[in-house]
């Protein structure tokens, strides 16, 4: 057992009482970085190729240099989990912009800051998985991807935050985004599927909605399992009469949703289909993916 939980914190690993960064750091001053939430499941860092894949690609498009190669950051992530003993975990890998001066301007920071953290996870009720979520919409549109692209993962989650904040104040366990045409994009950190006569239904990411992880591992298994699955814009008038809705993301894996904006979707009970694609979700998760420790020493534990 360890006696404190280790971080990864530029280039080294420190106790998380020693994990600080400086005030100057540009991530904290203007949120000017990137990040990725990963999960582990028995050991199984799931589906990191794609975390990283999209990391890379989000600090690519804002200019920003990760230094470490694939493979490395790969290691740096396995070794996190491994030097923390851990099993079943939350992973937040954070890239920022780095120490630089009071100006917004990037060039005064010399060097990108990594910081990967894995800790235990705090797993969601299952009585939420049982009940389903409330949701609501919110005033708070998505971020128009032609001004800030929602496919950027950035340290920037304000408009995220504003929704949730609104969702709060409402009373709903989570908000639904319009974009500004007021088709349905997502919620403040989940993607959105309904299911009407037996055909899904997700929004094509070109309206405001990042491409999920685990949205795409839905829409793969929603197609192997021989469902129709479109991505096809939709308004809040066709949540409401869908037969089933449910959101997805790395932390919530695959919840229904039994009432929207107070309208009960169908029932008020979770679906066939989203209970369905969770189980094969939770089947997929402790395959796909990098294992951390040698076969017989997770089984050992798990
Ligand atoms: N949308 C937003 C805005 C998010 O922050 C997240 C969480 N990363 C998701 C969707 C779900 O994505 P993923 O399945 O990759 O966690």
């Amino acid at each position: 057992m360890l006696d404190s939980q280790m971080i990864f914190l530029s280039g080294k690993f420190v106790k998380k009482e020693e994990a600080v960064v400086s005030v100057y750091d540009h991530g904290f001053l203007y949120g000017d970085g990137v990040f990725e939430g990963i999960r582990v499941y028995s050991g199984n860092v799931f589906r990191l190729e794609n975390h990283l894949k999209r990391l890379y690609e989000s600090a690519h498009s804002i200019m920003l240099t990760i230094p470490y190669t694939l493979e490395e950051m790969t290691q740096i992530i396995v070794e996190t989990v491994r030097i923390n003993e851990l099993q079943s975990a939350y992973i937040r890998v954070v890239v920022s912009r780095g120490q630089g001066n009071l100006g917004l301007d990037p060039s005064s920071c010399s060097m990108p800051r990594v910081i990967v953290i894995a800790e235990e996870l705090t797993l969601y009720p299952k009585e939420l998985y049982e009940r389903g979520l409330k949701v609501g919409s919110v005033a708070t549109r998505r971020n128009r991807p032609d001004v800030l692209s929602p496919q950027i993962k950035s340290l920037n989650y304000l408009n995220n935050i504003l929704v949730k904040l609104e969702a709060n104040q409402a009373g709903v366990d989570e908000a639904l985004m319009l974009n500004d045409q007021g088709y349905v994009t997502e919620g403040s950190a989940d993607n959105i599927f309904i299911i009407k006569n037996g055909i899904i239904y997700t929004p094509p990411v070109y309206l405001g909605a990042l491409e999920g992880i685990t949205r795409n591992a839905i829409i793969e298994l929603a197609r192997t399992n021989g469902y129709e699955l479109k991505e096809q814009p939709f308004t809040r008038h066709d949540v409401y009469i869908a037969d089933e809705v449910f959101l997805t993301g790395t932390a919530v894996e695959v919840i229904a949703v039994n009432e929207v904006d107070t309208r009960q979707i169908k029932d008020g009970k979770p679906g066939p289909i989203t209970t369905h694609l969770l189980n094969e979700f939770r089947k997929l998760v402790t395959t796909d993916g990098v294992q951390c420790y040698p076969v017989s020493e997770s089984k050992a534990v798990v």
